[in-house]
């Protein structure tokens, strides 16, 4: 009010003078575009819980696990985490690496017979950390090729070590983008591939839900023995597969030994994305091109950053690997399986051309001739159901949305009922 004739006046609140200090930002970082793809679905998410405050909006998007961790799994981290709270129970921290006697489990269920060892297996706390700290061993020199599309933490990590150039709309300048799509059955044409030194491949992929065939690894093995290239394979979903012909693991493939790693997770098989647990193996044999071996350094890279998974994880993963853990873990990845054949039939149904689904729990759908954010959003309009828009994993993505099979039975037939309703020949 004005002192003097007692109006109100409007005042300028004195401008708030944003404090900043010396640092400058990471050039790289601010390469990066937008947000991190899943961040921004959830954002999305929430505006539209508000907008319809009423509406239960179905996740068919992040690929987060929905049920419950087995009974039998579940009751070892309990007795796990009892211990804890006892003097005998009581344990700090273990090995960077693993626990000794899950890095053997581990070996014997999945590499075994593949001629891997113990040592050569390092538990961690989820496979997309191991991506983060891969990139910090390999460095800014390394030059990068990835699926199109693929997982977004290939690139964006990439991005943030200082791997690429800046992003146009063909991508990231410096990274390889091996274009998969339908045409090609998902699986890059090798001979229009520049070598690079480091190859992410991930089978079977999120989001395509392709899984190479035993031909198809032969082919990126040998491409990536005569360019003396290192392939990052991503196992994340290897136990959805059921086609007898698609290997499980990369070391299935003669020759792998020399040019891959492999990462893998419980994340997808045992429902351990809030636990964390995964692991990366890392063979002896795999060379610098100064014949240093690589484990050396993924030993020190984990001695240094790493101090080793939780120990009532690692007691939920030796769970999971005993014989009634595999059966309860196989229980429920059929379970996401079924749900991915549901939606498979449905969105075949509907009159759209279906991919993935048969050895993974994604469902990669073709809706072309608009971009995939405006498909999302149509979607999520008409039906409340938040699915993944296909761009958002790489320039190849784009005219495809992906649906995720991880959710609970009711909520995915009622997708199925939203989608009929809404995509079907009467509406
Ligand atoms: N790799 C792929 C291909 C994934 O889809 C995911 C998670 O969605 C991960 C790795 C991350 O696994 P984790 O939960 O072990 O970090």
């Amino acid at each position: 009010r004005c002192r003097h004739c007692s109006k109100i006046r409007a005042v300028a609140a004195p401008e708030k003078q944003e404090v900043r200090t010396s640092l400058r930002r990471n050039e790289n970082i601010g390469k990066l575009q937008a947000g991190y793809l899943f961040p921004e679905i959830a954002k999305r998410r929430r505006a539209h819980q508000e907008k319809f405050p009423d509406a239960h909006v179905i996740s068919l998007g992040i690929g987060d696990t929905t049920e419950p961790i087995t009974g039998f799994v579940a009751d070892a981290m309990k007795q796990a985490a009892d211990g804890l709270g006892t003097r005998q129970g009581y344990s700090g921290y273990g090995s960077e690496q693993g626990n000794p006697k899950l890095r053997e489990a581990i070996c014997n269920r999945f590499y075994a017979s593949l001629g891997r060892q113990p040592q050569e297996i390092f538990v961690s706390d989820g496979s997309k950390c191991d991506i983060g700290r891969m990139q910090m061993m390999f460095g800014s020199g390394a030059k990068v090729a990835v699926q199109d599309p693929s997982y977004p933490a290939y690139v964006d990590s990439s991005v943030m070590i200082g791997q690429t150039g800046g992003y146009s709309e063909t991508g990231y300048d410096g990274i390889e983008y091996m274009v998969c799509r339908p045409e090609n059955d998902f699986f890059p044409d090798l001979s229009q591939v520049r070598p690079a030194d480091l190859i992410f491949f991930c089978s079977p992929n999120n989001p395509t839900g392709a899984a190479a065939t035993r031909e198809q690894l032969q082919q990126l093995v040998d491409f990536a023995s005569a360019n003396g290239s290192v392939v990052i394979y991503d196992a994340a979903y290897s136990l959805y597969i059921s086609d007898a012909n698609c290997p499980k693991s990369i070391f299935e493939i003669p020759g792998a030994e020399t040019c891959c790693v492999e990462t893998c997770s419980f994340s997808k098989y045992a429902g351990f994305t809030g636990v964390r647990l995964g692991w990366t193996v890392v063979p002896e044999q795999l060379r610098y091109a100064d014949g240093q071996q690589v484990i050396k350094d993924w030993n020190r890279v984990t001695n240094t950053i790493f101090n080793g998974a939780s120990n009532i994880a690692q007691a939920g993963g030796l769970a999971c690997l005993e014989p009634q853990g595999m059966k309860e873990m196989q229980q429920t990845i059929d379970f996401y399986k079924e749900n991915a054949g549901i939606l498979y039939s449905t969105f075949e149904e509907l009159g759209f051309k279906v991919h993935g689904g048969k050895n993974a729990p994604y469902i990669w759908i073709a809706i072309p001739g608009k971009p995939s954010w405006d498909t999302f959003a149509d979607i999520l309009e008409r039906t409340h159901i938040v699915t993944t828009p296909g761009s958002g994993f790489g320039p190849a993505g784009e005219g495809f949305v992906r649906a995720s099979a991880f959710g609970h039975r009711d909520d995915i037939m009622e997708a199925v009922r939203r989608f009929k309703e809404a995509y079907g020949k009467s509406s």
